[in-house]
């Protein structure tokens, strides 16, 4: 099973990743905890590229998105190899190269042998505040441009059924939707 957290920044998909992971270890799960970028050296060069000043050029966009894609390969060995009768929840799927890299068409096609989520649970936030939580950190992006991500995610939700969760209230309530969302995946 490979449960995935979508959402803007600060929206809590780390946060609720890392909760999800308890509890599913405390029902005797094997948990597998991931995130996107992953730690692979792809990974590293996507940080280190996310973190320049052209992040967001159209070419260096395009140069992210294959890369994600790549990236994402490193993930497939294990999740369809050793870990295929384990959990695994993830922070980002390949659907966050829908939302921030785009077009969606050319996303999906070099993303053809990406992992594909059995449950997709998008944490949706206020941009503003989203950006409070963060406290307003260097890594935080522009809010127009989050708007615009944020719309996007709903979107996707819509077409590709997510479940979505209010992720403006406390960290109890959003997790109690979390857990009521996966049970019965799980037969909890
Ligand atoms: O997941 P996290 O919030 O750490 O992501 C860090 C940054 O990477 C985010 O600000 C987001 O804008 C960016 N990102 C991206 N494309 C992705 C995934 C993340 O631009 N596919
Ligand atoms: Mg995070």
């Amino acid at each position: 099973m490979y449960i995935c957290f979508e959402g803007i920044d600060g929206s809590g998909k780390t946060t609720h990743a890392a909760l999800t992971a308890s509890w599913l270890r405390e029902n005797g799960y094997m948990v597998h905890e991931v995130r996107e970028p992953t730690d692979s050296n792809i990974g590293s060069l996507i940080r280190s590229m996310l973190s320049s000043p052209d992040a967001r050029t159209p070419d260096v966009q395009r140069m992210l998105a294959l890369l994600f894609a790549a990236d994402r390969l490193t993930l497939r060995s294990k999740i369809e190899g050793d870990w295929a009768e384990d959990v695994v929840v993830s922070d980002r799927c390949y659907y966050s190269s829908m939302v921030y890299q785009g077009p969606e068409e050319w996303i999906c096609e070099i993303n053809r042998f990406a992992p594909r989520p059995d449950v997709v649970i998008l944490l949706d936030i206020d941009v503003e505040v989203a950006m409070e939580r963060c406290g307003g950190t260097d890594e935080f992006e522009d809010p127009s441009y989050l708007a615009g991500v944020r719309e996007r995610y709903l979107e996707l939700a819509d077409k590709n059924g997510f479940y979505t969760v209010d992720a403006e209230r406390g960290v109890n309530l959003i997790q109690r939707d979390i857990r009521r969302i996966l049970a019965p995946h799980f037969g909890i």
